[in-house]
């Protein structure tokens, strides 16, 4: 029998990232029990990384804005194809999401008469981020952080002990959720330091893992982000969604090699930087598409002018959302007029004085100086597209944040999906952690109070099962086996080469191919040595989820024949309006034909838009992301 250490919860979140912290937060408000396991330190999540600011409609800067104005915003970013709730409760509900955060101590840069400050980013129509200079992430953290010990004191007081309501496991990996036939039962993973198993039951699950950047070779993700919990919730029986939409942000480092993808906030662009290529032309007024050439300048003296006064100005075209400016660099590249090692300039130096840019891009002033000995304040910055966000993810439940199908999981933050429809505006993630986080906690905390002493159990088998698969990889059957950092490697250039930011039919096909032999191999990855703090063994395991994950974003790429947001098809040009509706499911063939089960892709309707959210804007917009009999009255 597998020795495994056991604990009992009422509710556990996987992740402490900005969704996982918020969900615990609320499920132990709610007076559960409540644990939350993380694979990092605590503390380092990936929402640290977070620069640019939280989207929130508070109108600190511009008054006419409001949370009508931002879902509109939201739905054009995602070019229609968001699950329109999910975008409606959160552009109501990001602003009390940011207050809270204040109330909990949280210090936002401020206006010069003492209010939240918030600045411009991409695709939205006012200055709206929330932002600590472009170190966000680090201070919605800290904060959420600093909540969470303010809890555990309360139950010290109360109990004698701080972890009596909310502990945190770190550096531990959750491999498997386990089920009690249909209902979750709790999870099954490994210590990363000592290498021991441990089970937690508890009959509401909240996934809270974040993304899959690093199934790429260019990406601005950190290691944590191998779409564990995507993986987690398709073996548990659940369904992804939309996963055919990834989001390559136009900026990434592009020089030198080592540095290669990391990331450059939106701010820089948000604050007056501008794109330009070889020739020294500001090349954004050439892409501005259709759909958005009424909100766009159209002269540089036009879009410079929308810095002081937007209200008589249309704004700078690079500020359009992510996916188009994505494009526009690449078109760029490829046509001979990029930058020296295959980006473009972007510029500040000339658009703000120097001690301007540190005080307001500090740690872009740094990283730079840092890694590429450029100094911002002086000359551009060389930069190019890199793999960012993922658009798709669980399909949840707008309101509960419940994974359809599966009683008891949950998810929230970036491993959910069809809040952001075919393309994220900067900024709505974070806003989107915390308010779907906090519902994620809620609803599973209702969820489980309300079973009583009908619990669902852990299964002894499905532990034994848990425990042999991720033993595996020490008893490769042909030793030494597959080095699981080649596969790796091999992975992350094929989704780089074959399922990128363009795509095309026969080499998305060839990517199904290399998958699969890949899959073949990753089951015979081998490592060597013992379980204590083993990163290959780690890497050996996170290789079923990137694998499962790649093969979902492969398959329903191939599968929608249209360009839209994230996914840009060169041997599909268009957007179709006939393809708007239509939503993509990944699901498993069959869960219980361990190890290899195959992906199944189905169609499903996106539900109707609320007739009060569609009059909220003109129709002659609406016609061209709607099809006719969608519009009919
Ligand atoms: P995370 O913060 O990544 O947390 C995931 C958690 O899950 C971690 O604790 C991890 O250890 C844990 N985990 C993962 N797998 C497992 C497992 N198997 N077992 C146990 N634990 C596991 N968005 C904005 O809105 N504004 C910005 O300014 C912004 N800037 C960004 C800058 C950078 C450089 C990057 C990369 C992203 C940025 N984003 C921004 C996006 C945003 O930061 C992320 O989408 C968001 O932080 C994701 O939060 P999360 O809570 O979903 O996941």
């Amino acid at each position: 029998m597998t020795e495994a250490e056991h604990h009992t919860y009422d509710v556990v979140v996987v992740g402490a990232g900005g969704a996982g912290l918020r969900a615990a937060i609320e499920a132990r408000s709610q007076g559960m029990r409540t644990a939350v396991i993380c694979k990092s330190l605590f503390g380092k999540a990936h929402t640290v990384m977070a620069e640019g600011g939280i989207a929130a409609s508070m109108g600190n800067v511009n008054a006419g804005d409001n949370w009508q104005v931002h879902f509109r915003d939201t739905m054009r970013g995602g070019k229609f194809l968001n699950h329109w709730r999910m975008a409606e409760l959160h552009a109501r509900e990001a602003p009390d999401r940011v207050w809270e955060l204040e109330t909990w101590g949280a210090l936002f840069d401020r206006t010069k008469d003492g209010r939240i400050s918030q600045r411009n980013f991409g695709g939205h129509e006012y200055p709206r981020l929330a932002h600590v200079g472009d170190r966000t992430g680090l201070e919605l953290i800290r904060t959420l952080q600093q909540r969470v010990v303010a809890l555990q004191q309360q139950d010290a007081e109360e109990y004698g002990d701080p972890e009596a309501r909310l502990r945190v496991f770190q550096e531990c990996t959750v491999t498997r959720v386990l089920k009690d036939g249909q209902r979750v039962g709790g999870v099954f993973g490994y210590a990363r330091e000592s290498g021991r198993f441990f089970v937690v039951s508890a009959p509401a699950v909240v996934l809270a893992t974040g993304g899959i950047g690093k199934s790429y070779r260019v990406t601005s993700n950190s290691w944590e982000y191998t779409g564990d919990g995507h993986a987690l919730a398709l073996l548990a029986g659940a369904a992804l969604v939309n996963m055919e939409f990834v989001q390559f942000h136009p900026t990434g480092m592009v020089w030198p090699p080592s540095v290669k993808g990391i990331l450059v906030t939106e701010s820089v662009r948000g604050d007056g930087g501008v794109l330009r290529n070889s020739e020294n032309r500001r090349f954004m007024f050439d892409y501005v598409p259709d759909v958005f050439r009424k909100h766009y300048a159209q002269t540089e003296q036009e879009a410079d002018g929308w810095y002081t006064d937007p209200d008589r100005h249309r704004r700078p075209p690079e500020l359009l959302p992510r996916d188009e400016v994505a494009r526009a660099i690449n078109a760029e590249v490829k046509a001979g007029r990029g930058s020296p090692h295959g980006g473009v300039f972007l510029d500040v130096s000339t658009r703000m004085s120097a001690q301007e840019i540190v005080r307001r891009l500090p740690s872009m002033h740094h990283q730079f100086k840092e890694l590429a000995d450029v100094d911002i304040t002086a000359e551009p910055m060389e930069v190019g597209p890199t793999c960012h966000y993922v658009m798709g993810g669980v399909d949840v439940d707008p309101d509960t944040a419940a994974a359809v199908g599966v009683p008891g999981l949950y998810a929230a933050g970036e491993v959910a999906g069809g809040m952001h429809g075919s393309n994220r505006l900067g900024g709505n993630s974070l806003s989107d952690l915390l308010v779907f986080g906090r519902r994620a906690g809620l609803h599973a905390a209702r969820y489980a109070a309300a079973l009583g002493p009908d619990r669902p159990a852990v299964p002894a088998q499905q532990v034994e099962t848990a425990a042999a698969e991720a033993l595996r990889p020490f008893s490769a059957e042909d030793s030494p086996g597959e080095n699981p950092y080649g596969v790796h490697q091999e992975l992350q250039q094929t989704m780089n080469d074959l399922v990128g930011i363009i795509r095309r039919e026969e080499e998305m096909r060839q990517a199904l191919e290399r998958l699969s032999a890949l899959r073949c191999r990753a089951g015979r990855a081998g490592v060597e040595g013992h379980r204590q703090f083993n990163p290959g063994w780690h890497l050996a395991l996170d290789l079923r989820n990137m694998l499962l994950v790649s093969e979902c974003v492969a398959r329903a790429a191939l599968e929608r024949t249209e360009s839209r947001g994230g996914h840009t098809r060169d041997d599909h040009p268009e957007m179709a309006r006939s393809w708007r509706g239509v939503n993509l499911l990944c699901t498993l063939d069959d869960v219980a034909q361990e190890p290899e089960p195959g992906i199944r892709l189905t169609r499903r309707q996106n539900p109707p838009m609320r007739s009060d959210l569609l009059a909220l804007f003109e129709r002659e917009e609406l016609g061209k992301y709607y099809t006719d009999e969608e519009l009919a009255p």
